[in-house]
C-alpha cells in the first residue's frame, strides 16, 4: 500500500495497489503540467485510489474534452489525471507519492519534444512516442 499527498497536505491519498507503466514524459503538456523537464506519470486502478480532500482543495483543468488534470488549487500540485474514455484507471503525478515504490520507470516518451536545456542521461530506452505496446 502505497501513501502520497499535495505540498500543502490538504489532499491526502492511499493506494491499495501497485502502479504500472512508469514513463517519463517530455511532451510540452507534461511539461508545462509539472512546471518540469518532464512529468513522470504511471497507471494505477482507480478502484485502488481513496483519496481525502479536508479543505475541499481538489480542482481539474480539462486539457482536451474528457481528460481532467486533477491537482490542489491551494498548493497547485499536480495528483492525477482521469480520461472518461478509460474510467476504470488513473495517471498517477508519481512525485505526489510519500511512499518507496518497487516499480520503475520503463522509458523516456516523446523525447522528440523534449526541453532543449535537458540531456537525457539516464539509461532507458527512447520513444518519440508512445512505449510500444501502450493501449
Ligand atoms: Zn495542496
Ligand atoms: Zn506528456
Amino acid at each position: 500500500m502505497y501513501k502520497g499527498s499535495c505540498l500543502c497536505g490538504s489532499i491526502q491519498f492511499t493506494l491499495k495497489g501497485g502502479v504500472t507503466d512508469i514513463i517519463h514524459c517530455h511532451c510540452s503538456l507534461c511539461r508545462k503540467a509539472s512546471g518540469s523537464a518532464y512529468a513522470t506519470n504511471a497507471f494505477i486502478n482507480a478502484d485502488d485510489f481513496e483519496l481525502t480532500d479536508k479543505d475541499n482543495t481538489l480542482t481539474y483543468y480539462e486539457s482536451s474534452q474528457g481528460k481532467r488534470k486533477y491537482f490542489c488549487n491551494k498548493c497547485g500540485a499536480p495528483i492525477y489525471s482521469a480520461n472518461a474514455q478509460s474510467p476504470e484507471r488513473y495517471r498517477l503525478r508519481l512525485g505526489a507519492l510519500d511512499s518507496d515504490i518497487s516499480e520503475r520507470p520503463i522509458s523516456h516518451n516523446f523525447v522528440t519534444l523534449k526541453a532543449n536545456w535537458e540531456d537525457l542521461d539516464a539509461e532507458l530506452p527512447r520513444y518519440e512516442k508512445y512505449e510500444p505496446g501502450r493501449v
